[in-house]
């Protein structure tokens, strides 16, 4: 297959490694003809599950959308794909055509998730290791995702193998946004994130600390659970830039559950303009 995503004589695409099998050099042209489309690819992760890290790569990226953008959302955690129940996806399957598969179109956005793949939640757990990769990379290089501004990836939780392999197939990363809880014990999780994205090269955007606080439903009064800034003092502490927090909001949590996005209709709310808040640095940054 030869890409015709760019003319440009210096792509990557057009060398082939000196280790590089035929398939693996054929495979790499095919996964980066999809890629380069993309201005920004923007990575989300935790050092543990449970933090939100789902919310927040939905939330962000349908913000992005609000703000004028092409985005597409991208879920490769194969043991937790919760993106498709936070978008009422469940059931669906993406249509295919011969040059690959189509996202789905949820508001204006662009998304896929390993998940539509699965006949059954619990498929991915029986996986061999070399297994998930391989359905991983199939599914990068198949996804026809077109010409997009941002590409939020929703990556599997913590720093091992899983989360590896998709920042070393997806290649040039734009940044990172790493999801935490405000808990002094969250501070290791952060920590090891960091490391993580300091190995493989890909930029720390920043951390958001993710139910620090509480945004009562009845009166919309924000309180601090933990006290002032500690999600701030944790950013501080390892020295990357810190975004924003993001209340705990039973609103969030019934529409996450329910397959609905809180930011489409509450975006003007304290929880709303929190997703906001946090891009606005990194849309700074990007404008630079
Ligand atoms: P992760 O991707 O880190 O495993 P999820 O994004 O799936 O975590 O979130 C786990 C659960 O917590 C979900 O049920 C989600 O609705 C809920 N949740 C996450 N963030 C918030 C929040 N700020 N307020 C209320 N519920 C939240």
């Amino acid at each position: 297959m030869e890409c015709n995503s760019c003319n440009q004589e210096d792509c990557a695409a057009k060398k082939r490694g000196s280790e590089e099998t035929d398939k693996e050099y054929e495979e790499r042209k095919r996964l980066y003809s999809r890629l380069c489309r993309i201005k920004k690819k923007i990575l989300v992760l935790s050092g543990k599950g449970g933090v939100g890290k789902s919310t927040v790569a939905v939330n962000l990226a349908f913000s992005l959308r609000k703000a004028g953008y092409k985005v597409g959302l991208l879920d490769t955690d194969i043991h937790g794909p919760s993106i498709p129940t936070m978008l009422g996806l469940n059931g669906k399957r993406p249509s295919m055509d011969p040059d690959g598969m189509v996202p789905l179109d949820v508001h204006g956005v662009k998304v896929m998730s390993v998940g539509l793949f699965l006949r059954d939640e619990d498929e991915a757990v029986i996986w061999r290791g070399p297994l998930k990769m391989g359905v991983i990379k199939q599914f990068l290089m198949d996804v026809k995702w077109g010409d997009l501004d941002y590409l939020v990836i929703d990556s599997p939780p913590g720093t091992g193998d899983e989360p590896l392999s998709v920042c070393q197939l997806i290649g040039d990363i734009t940044g990172a946004i790493i999801v935490t809880t405000p808990q002094r014990v969250s501070e290791v999780d952060v920590r090891k994130s960091i490391t993580f994205c300091q190995r493989l090269n890909v930029p720390v955007l920043g951390v958001v600390e993710n139910m620090g606080s509480f945004a009562c439903p009845k009166c919309g009064e924000v309180t601090k659970l933990w006290g002032e800034g500690a999600g701030q003092k944790i950013s501080g502490d390892m020295g990357v830039p810190f975004l924003g927090s993001i209340p705990l909001d039973p609103q969030l949590a019934y529409f996450c559950d329910a397959g609905k996005v809180f930011v489409e209709e509450f975006g003007e709310t304290a929880t709303g303009r929190s997703f906001s808040e946090i891009l606005k640095p990194i849309l700074e940054r990007d404008q630079k």
